[in-house]
């Protein structure tokens, strides 16, 4: 049923101490983080979110902001995609991921849509995911028990389930900057070129070592499986090699043992194989041409 917005709690809390005793309530009395709202609110208006309690984390400025350091950036939970394609730093050593903020909805959307709200929603086809799997991230996450950091590829353990506990709430989230001499490489494909939800999307970082075969390889997939993954067959059957047309080959025959994508409104099973087939290709040889 359609829940009138007039019914619905609002907690609004100054500091993370305060967010954090919120969440720790009970079963039935926590709240459901609310960051940009540009997921949430698709499902509130609809009326098919039976929570009535939201903890509004905007007001929360220890959550927001991009911080570069020596050895990567950490970004803010609540840091829009828009404060992400802007960022000097990351446009420069982590082009996959500004590539991926510019792409994510509208610059309407952009200047709501947090990074932190991109990862808690858990879908298959969130943009940024696959880029901080690739770039081998790290999610700081808090409750009242204190910090702890997960990687990226431990986060997600089946559709939309995320291994944190009820209380926890994402409050950064680090991406190392790539190896010296890498290559990244982003490449979303849906229904039309802007503003659509991804049928297949890629990123990955790759680098050769001093004999010219690849010494680093991260392959992931969005809208390829129940979560967001990395290929590991095909970053093995790349490890070692040159990335010769055979070597290449190898790679994406591997890519059905690592990938299980299903049919559903926006594409076919068959076809966002094909489509992962021909990303990783691209990205191939986007590389040996550079
Ligand atoms: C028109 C439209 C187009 C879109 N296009 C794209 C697209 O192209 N690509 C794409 O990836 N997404 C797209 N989205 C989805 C959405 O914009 C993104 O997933 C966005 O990053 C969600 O962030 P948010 O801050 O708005 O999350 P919210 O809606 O506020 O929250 C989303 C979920 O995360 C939880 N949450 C939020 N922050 C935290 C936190 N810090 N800790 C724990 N849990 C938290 C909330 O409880 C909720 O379950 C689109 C949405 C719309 C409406």
């Amino acid at each position: 049923m359609r829940t009138a917005i007039s019914q619905l709690e609002l907690l609004r809390p100054r500091t993370l101490a305060e967010a954090l005793a919120a969440m720790s309530a009970a079963n039935g009395a926590r709240p459901t983080p609310i960051a940009g709202g540009t997921d949430l609110f698709v499902y509130l208006n609809a009326g098919q979110l039976a929570a009535t309690r939201y903890l509004d984390l905007s007001r929360l400025s220890g959550l927001r902001g991009i911080r570069p350091g020596l050895a990567g950036v950490t970004i803010g939970a609540t840091t829009t995609f828009a404060a992400i394609r802007a960022q000097a730093d990351i446009a420069r050593r982590l082009p996959s991921l500004a590539r991926a903020a510019s792409e994510i909805g509208a610059w309407q959307i952009q200047e709501r849509a947090t990074i932190g709200g991109n990862i808690a929603n858990a879908s298959p086809a969130g943009d940024s995911l696959p880029v901080l799997l690739a770039h081998d991230a790290l999610v700081h996450v808090c409750s009242v028990r204190g910090e702890r950091t997960l990687p990226m590829n431990e986060l997600y353990v089946d559709y939309r389930k995320l291994s944190l506990a009820p209380d926890e709430l994402i409050v950064a989230v680090t991406l190392p900057w790539p190896p010296p001499r890498a290559f990244a490489f982003f490449r979303k494909v849906g229904t039309r070129r802007a503003q659509s939800i991804s049928k297949v999307v890629f990123a990955g970082l790759l680098r050769r070592g001093r004999d010219r075969a690849f010494d680093h390889v991260r392959l992931a997939w969005g809208s390829m499986a129940a979560v967001t993954k990395r290929a590991g067959a095909a970053e093995h059957a790349l490890l070692g090699t040159r990335g010769t047309a055979a070597d290449r080959a190898r790679a994406r025959a591997a890519l059905d043992a690592d990938l299980s994508p299903i049919d559903d409104i926006r594409s076919d099973a068959p076809y966002r194989l094909e489509v992962a087939g021909n990303l990783l290709e691209q990205c191939l040889r986007a590389e040996a041409m550079r």
